[in-house]
């Protein structure tokens, strides 16, 4: 396996995935300079929704907007900042399927979980799902293959089918966010089977308003989930 490992080296010298420098330490799939650029989202935040909040460093604080409009969520956390870098290689692996990136974001939000969320109570990982026809004309479902491996690195059983998509939704990036809140509502449903009883862990790509992952929320609290916590491999900062 080693020399295997050796002689493609050989044939293809390790670049950057973003900036093709040459990778000098294996191990990685960035180089230094890009992971710099990719900043994590740090403390203090508001220790509902995750979002940077101006407060002391230790401080327990609800932000403004979760005071205002609690979301049905009770903990939301991301890696990382959706900006520049981060933004350019979650797109990456959105729209251009880039495997790798992929696995290195679900490694990315495994290490936040087991530092950021209270595994031991969650009992299965269930993706925003996709509508059936978007995964169709996408050919392949971001959330569900993120959801997936940060499940297998967490040694946390994977549910895809505990919800689903009722109807479609037009492109959330372009609706300013009161739009979104009412795109969103009603457009899922959960299996009870699946969910009643259960903390569930609600992984997506990114969180922009928040208003999908509340609407899934709301839904699997109605169908009997116990609590559901969301995990994103990045997050918009807030204006
Ligand atoms: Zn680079
Ligand atoms: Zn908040």
């Amino acid at each position: 396996m080693q020399i295997l490992h050796a002689l493609s080296d050989l044939l293809y010298p390790p670049a950057c995935l973003r900036c093709r420098a040459p990778l000098t330490r294996g191990g990685h799939i960035f180089c230094r300079a890009c992971r710099a650029a990719m900043p994590k989202v740090g403390a203090p935040m508001c220790r509902r929704c995750g979002a940077p909040v101006a407060a002391a460093f230790d401080a327990q604080v609800d932000c403004a907007t979760c005071r205002r409009r609690p979301p049905a969520f009770a903990i939301a956390r991301a890696r990382r900042s959706y900006t520049g870098p981060t933004a350019e290689i979650i797109q990456g692996f959105k729209y251009r399927r880039r495997w790798r990136i992929g696995r290195w974001l679900s490694r990315d939000m495994a290490a936040c979980a087991r530092a950021a969320l209270p595994l031991q109570e969650i009992d299965l990982v269930v993706p925003v799902p996709l509508h059936w026809l978007k995964r169709r004309m996408a050919g392949f479902d971001h959330a569900g293959q993120l959801a997936r491996d940060t499940a297998r690195r967490l040694r946390l059983p994977h549910d895809p089918r505990a919800l689903r998509r009722r109807r479609w939704t037009s492109t959330q990036t372009r609706l300013p966010a009161p739009a979104r809140f009412r795109n969103v509502r009603a457009a899922f449903a959960a299996d009870p089977r699946r969910v009643a009883h259960r903390t569930v862990l609600l992984v997506d790509d990114v969180l922009t308003s928040g208003a999908t992952a509340d609407a899934c929320a709301q839904v699997l609290a109605a169908t009997g989930a116990r609590r559901v916590i969301v995990l994103t491999a990045a997050r918009t900062p807030r204006a």
